[in-house]
């Protein structure tokens, strides 16, 4: 189902005293409950936090990644199901930054996709170009990769519980926002696609955010375009009031 969310990707930052006292202030902060917060702490802190956001419903934990495989003698790896045992409902998959450092291709990614699915747990998919790509006008054939490659290998009955997050990945940590031009362009055409791939009633019910240098000065005209359903937010996730003017930047 569609619907407004503002995801706070906090990446390898806060120790779990700092992620719990941040969880408090976000919740004290919090006054706009028709958006979903989905909060994306460390895996070390998602029992905590579930815990702390149980009994809010405008409100959600989500894993920064998951493995591709559900057991085994994968040192250090955590599986989709283990994530799902934490009270954590969402799971980000193909995040650029694993991609980059992780190696991450779209084989695996689409195992990761059915593994979080089986799961029961919403994966929160991550596509966007690079700079060079941008420069070159490639970035909507890129687009259009990221999608057919992993995405779109799902079943409409399962690609309909995902939730998409176009990141140009230029605009990641950069300060660099795309316009809202930029922005909702790529939007629509996302949606496009998804309309000739699986028809108009789910195109029209996918969620897509944006992520990169989303912060409280520009999540307005962003979020006021027609395709962008809210964003994922990565460097001003971590204060509080950062992350709260953006959920109420609708
Ligand atoms: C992200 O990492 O998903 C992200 C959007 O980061 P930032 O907001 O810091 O650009």
């Amino acid at each position: 189902m569609r619907r407004k969310i503002v995801a706070g990707n906090w990446k390898m930052n806060k120790t779990l005293s700092q992620g719990l006292d941040l969880i408090e202030e976000i919740i004290s902060a919090s006054s706009n409950s028709s958006v979903l917060k989905i909060i994306a702490p460390p895996f070390t802190h998602l029992t905590a936090v579930a815990e702390k956001l149980k009994s809010k419903t405008d409100f959600a934990v989500a894993a920064q990644d998951c493995h591709h495989l559900n057991s085994g003698a994968y040192t250090g790896e955590i599986s989709a199901d283990m994530i799902a045992s934490t009270g954590a409902q969402y799971v980000i998959i193909g995040h650029s930054e694993r991609r980059l450092y992780a190696g991450e291709t779209d084989e695996i990614l689409i195992q990761k996709l059915n593994c979080a699915l089986a799961s029961n747990l919403t994966p929160i998919f991550c596509i966007g170009e690079s700079i060079e790509e941008r420069n070159a006008n490639t970035h909507l054939e890129k687009i259009r990769a990221q999608l057919k490659e992993a995405l779109f290998q799902l079943s409409p009955t399962d690609f309909e519980k995902v939730i998409i997050a176009y990141e140009p990945v230029w605009a990641i940590g950069t300060g660099l926002t795309a316009t809202s031009y930029q922005a909702q362009g790529v939007h629509d055409y996302i949606r496009t696609e998804i309309n000739k791939k699986y028809g108009k009633g789910i195109s029209e019910n996918v969620t897509i955010l944006y992520g990169g240098s989303c912060n409280a000065q520009n999540a307005k005209e962003l979020f006021s375009c027609a395709d962008i359903d809210g964003g994922l937010i990565g460097g001003a996730s971590l204060k509080a009031d950062d992350y709260t003017a953006i959920t109420n930047s609708f």
